[in-house]
């Protein structure tokens, strides 16, 4: 009886292991083919952590289908977000108090729609449209101790071009040329010292960079599958599109706005699939 019990309980320690094993393998599976784990492809991180940098409480949307292909694969992703997005709006009853408010619950319901929860959204807090008029040394240092504090493996933000200056309002360009500044001094410790005299937050490079809004993008993530949630985080901005810009009714998206936002998103390419299209840049002396 022992011993069968003991073969019993050692068939189930191999097998196991070997079914779980199997199933991870089934996850990489592409047409029905196995392939190894490619640790250049963003599809098959499980783990890591990224950070995305966002200047207004819906510029997260961007790279949103990419998050939620990595919440789904058990990475983390943490949002910072510069400023509260207080000025955009067009309805003439709208105050910036209220505007900030609102804006940040609609870009919290839209992180909660792919997997992101309310504790990693970072809010800077910054006013919309003068980012460029706070100084940039206290903006840099931010960066610097979130990034350090973090750790992230890749970190998302706004392209500021190669070696030309690309056009982006205002509040863009600086969240682009900062987010790279502030992460290039967490690599070095004589950068802003007391970061690790005072907390222990020692030095970090980050190895890979993916900008959005690129004129040379040369790296693509199929999303055809979580279009829906990207859509659907999109469809909680109802201040920002469509009529809730103008005459703010929300905090549902009327159907007809809806409609257009789904008009937007679901545009195929002609291979049929749907994608978000980054400039990536990686190692150590990337820029
Ligand atoms: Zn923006």
């Amino acid at each position: 009886m022992k011993i069968k019990n003991f073969i019993i309980v050692s068939l189930l320690i191999i097998i196991l292991p070997l079914s779980l094993f199997g199933q991870e393998q089934k996850q990489l599976s592409d047409r029905g083919q196995v392939r190894e784990r490619n640790p250049e492809d963003i599809n098959d991180w499980r783990g890591k952590t990224v950070m995305v940098f966002a200047p207004h409480p819906d510029d997260d949307l961007s790279p949103a289908g990419t998050m939620a292909k990595l919440v789904e694969n058990g990475n983390k992703v943490f949002i910072v977000v510069y400023t509260s997005g207080n000025k955009g709006s067009r309805d003439l009853e709208m105050t910036s108090e209220r505007l900030a408010q609102i804006r940040k619950q609609e870009d919290i319901a839209a992180n909660k729609i792919l997997g992101i929860p309310e504790e990693n959204i970072i809010w800077l807090g910054y006013d919309d449209g003068m980012l460029e008029y706070v100084p940039e040394k206290e903006l840099c240092e931010k960066v610097c101790y979130l990034i350090r504090k973090y750790r992230p493996d890749a970190v998302f933000c706004h392209d500021a071009g190669t070696d030309w200056m690309q056009w982006h309002k205002t509040d863009h360009r600086m969240s682009a040329f900062i987010t790279l500044d502030g992460a290039r001094a967490a690599a070095y410790h004589l950068y802003f010292p007391h970061h690790r005299i005072y907390e222990d937050l020692q030095p970090f490079t980050v190895m890979d960079y993916f900008f959005w809004g690129s004129h040379e993008p040369n790296y693509n993530v199929d999303i055809t599958d979580v279009i829906e949630l990207k859509f659907e985080a999109a469809c909680q901005h109802v201040s920002q599109f469509g009529k809730g810009n103008f005459k703010y009714t929300g905090p549902v998206m009327d159907t007809e706005d809806k409609e257009n936002i789904r008009k937007r998103y679901m545009r195929k390419e002609p291979d049929g699939k749907m994608y978000e299209r980054f400039r990536r840049l990686q190692g150590s002396r990337s820029f």
